[in-house]
């Protein structure tokens, strides 16, 4: 990850590009409108009101929310990171707007699923029902529409 933050110029502070705050990797993964809106939809798919809001909740919220799936965790921390990471990238250095978050969703459960496949028959089917779950709950939030260009105005707000 650093090695793309240096080929992309990035010298470790200034402005987010997304919401003008101050830019941390903390602030990208977890403090930024757009992660919060993600891990939110997470904590819902969970079950719970409240998303992690840093590196080190995390790892205290699924030990509290998913004990028994100590093993996925890493794993759903990948796909969710690596789903806003693509994101940012996206509309930071390519101006390309994300169409809805729907789309960062599924990118991270895709991950998820590629993940699952790799995976013992039992695990494999308990990590593709979580990453199933995540993106039907993308879509209650954000149902597909071809009307729909302005899911990328919520992501700058
Ligand atoms: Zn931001």
């Amino acid at each position: 990850m650093k090695d793309n933050l240096l080929k992309r110029n990035w010298n470790g502070d200034g402005k987010c590009c997304i919401c003008a705050q101050n830019k941390t990797v903390q602030h990208m993964f977890f403090e930024c409108t757009m992660a919060r809106y993600i891990w939110s939809l997470v904590a819902m798919v969970v079950g719970v009101d409240c998303g992690p809001v840093s590196w080190e909740s995390f790892w205290i919220w699924v030990e509290m929310f998913m004990p028994r799936v100590v093993k996925f965790h890493m794993v759903g921390l990948a796909g969710t990171c690596w789903a806003i990471w693509r994101a940012r990238n996206n509309i930071c250095f390519e101006q390309k707007f994300v169409r809805s978050h729907t789309e960062i969703v599924r990118l991270a459960s895709s991950l998820i699923s590629f993940w699952a496949e790799l995976q013992t028959e039992e695990e494999g089917k308990a990590l593709e029902e979580g990453s199933e779950a995540l993106k039907s709950a993308a879509l209650h939030f954000h149902p597909r529409s071809p009307s729909d260009g302005s899911a990328g105005t919520v992501l700058l707000q």
